[in-house]
């Protein structure tokens, strides 16, 4: 039966991501094929994808009352997203429904033998959530918003950062004074600058064979997210988010994270 999102314990505030939401074609196939080539994937799944969805999703897992913000249009995507969302126990008041469009798709290749994911996402352009439709979030009832504060090890290499902890020197200015970045960096584990500028790393922790790392940022945050809404240092945050993160790397999905 699925859960009820409302059910957390009685007064527990909530937590609420912010952003994407989309159906993920993954394709698991032994190695990674060669361009023009025609093979045989090893399995194959439909997968409610998206960086604040999987977020989403882990939290759930970890039993943390949570609800979902982002953009849907209606459609047989959208239908698939929200029975998940809902089998998961994820609030989905807040999805903003988008009158037309469609819902992004990604075709995701995982490799078996190096867990290694290929993302190719169709970006269709649908309208995002409006600062109107935040304000009809009942804010008492959160304890936690996350946007985007993290940064990825994709946008610090985009930036030209070469390591979480040049990322975070550098970008450090561009933040408010007090603020705190984290910034997780795959068998490199994470690194965070707390808002006295104190910088912490955790090591990753490698799963015995790696599987599938699709969503391993995702689950990097929303471990952290767990932790430091739980009153958790930030040191203590970071390596429970790389503890999450590895396991999740040893499994296709996210089914036995905890
Ligand atoms: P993404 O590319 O999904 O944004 P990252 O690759 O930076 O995320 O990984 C996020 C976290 O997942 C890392 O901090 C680490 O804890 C874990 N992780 C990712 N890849 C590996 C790996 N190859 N080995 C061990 N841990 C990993």
């Amino acid at each position: 039966m699925a859960a009820n999102p409302s059910a957390g314990p009685a007064g527990e505030k909530r937590i609420m991501c912010v952003g994407l939401v989309c159906l993920d074609i993954i394709s698991v196939v032994e190695a990674y094929p060669a361009e023009d080539s025609d093979s045989r994937c090893v399995s194959q799944r439909w997968q409610r994808g998206g960086n604040a969805s999987n977020s989403c999703t882990v939290l759930a897992l970890l039993g943390a009352p949570c609800s979902f913000m982002g953009s849907l249009a209606p459609g047989h995507s959208a239908d698939f997203i929200v029975a998940d969302f809902r089998r998961r126990g994820v609030d989905v008041t807040h999805v903003a429904w988008q009158p037309r469009g469609d819902v992004p798709c990604a075709c995701c290749v995982v490799s078996a033998t190096s867990g290694s994911r290929t993302i190719v996402l169709y970006d269709t352009n649908l309208p995002d959530v409006t600062a109107r439709d935040f304000e009809r979030v009942d804010l008492s009832q959160y304890k936690w918003i996350h946007w985007e504060v993290f940064i990825s090890k994709d946008l610090a290499q985009h930036l030209g950062y070469q390591s979480a902890p040049e990322a975070l020197q550098g970008l450090h200015s561009c933040v408010q004074p007090g603020a705190t970045l984290i910034c997780a960096w795959a068998e490199k584990g994470a690194d965070a600058l707390g808002p006295n500028g104190e910088l912490v790393h955790s090591d990753a922790f490698p799963p015995e064979t790696l599987v599938d790392t699709l969503g391993a940022g995702d689950t990097f945050n929303a471990a952290t997210i767990f932790a430091l809404s739980a009153g958790k240092s930030l040191q203590d945050a970071i390596t429970f988010g790389c503890q999450i993160a590895g396991r999740k790397c040893g499994i296709q999905g996210f089914d036995s994270i905890v």
